[in-house]
């Protein structure tokens, strides 16, 4: 019997589940080999070495061995573990969508080093920052972008003329911002307001330093959320767990708001 060949590699840790009786799947995206599943054995028993450097949202260090059908973790050392996106439940869901939107968009083994950046800054900030909302729009404008499926947010997508600067549409269908005669025959369209294009604008073409400078109001916020989580669900064509999520925890901080004014 030859020796398993071994590799190492960093990876933000996506997601895990249980395998037999005290093992795990890990889904990782890695900086030169995308996303992978690789097993960790013995993971979920009391004394294991490996635990505390696998959970979700950690950026390690794998020593990985080839194996059959998945690689196996033969090391693992925790380089980042992100303590505030487990300990502060606002930032805990919103890492927890980003790191499904990541698993959900990109297909297995195929390298994306712009999108492991992405994700690896935008856990950084949702763990350190205070623009959280921000945070997560400035993701999902640059993930469309390495995914490929950028919005064209200058002229309107069904006629091709340069947007106004007043109200326009917004066409997830269409993929992009729609001037509003166009939008009268897509009756799914929603109102685009002039702000939340300029802001659109400025997440697509920007750095996150001036998208994070940029004050919105909550109306904004709420705007650009809708707009964009609209296309990302037309895309995926399917609900995201994390979003309900997100969803209900926001119910639940109005809720203790009323209960605490
Ligand atoms: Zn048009």
């Amino acid at each position: 019997m030859s020796a398993p060949k071994l590799y190492k590699t960093t990876a933000v840790v996506l997601r895990q589940r249980k395998l037999g009786e005290a093992g795990k799947i890990l889904t990782l995206f890695t900086p030169n080999l995308g996303k992978l599943d690789a097993v960790a054995k013995g993971v979920r028993r009391p004394k294991s070495k490996l635990a505390g450097h696998v959970e979700p949202l950690t950026y390690t260090t794998f020593l990985l061995a080839k194996g059959r059908d998945l690689d196996i973790v033969t090391q693992a050392q925790a380089l980042e573990a992100f303590l505030p996106l487990r300990e502060d439940l606002e930032r805990t869901g919103r890492a927890l969508y980003v790191a499904e939107l990541v698993d959900r968009f990109t297909p297995e083994r195929q390298e994306s080093y712009p999108i492991f950046r992405l994700l690896l800054e935008t856990l950084q900030r949702l763990a350190t920052g205070d623009r959280l909302d921000i945070t997560l729009r400035f993701f999902e404008m640059r993930l469309l972008d390495c995914l490929g499926y950028r919005p064209q947010l200058d002229e309107c997508v069904t006629c091709g003329k340069p947007l106004q600067p007043v109200e326009n549409a917004w066409s997830a269908e269409s993929g992009g911002a729609v001037c509003a005669a166009c939008a009268r025959a897509l009756p799914m369209s929603q109102s685009l307001s002039l702000n939340a294009l300029k802001m659109m604008r400025l997440l697509q073409k920007g750095s996150y330093g001036d998208c994070a400078r940029v004050n919105t109001a909550p109306a904004l916020e709420m705007e650009l959320e809708r707009h964009l989580r609209q296309y990302l669900f037309y895309l995926l064509e399917r609900d995201v767990r994390s979003t309900r999520f997100l969803d209900t925890l926001r119910r639940s901080v109005a809720a203790s708001e009323t209960v605490g004014g």
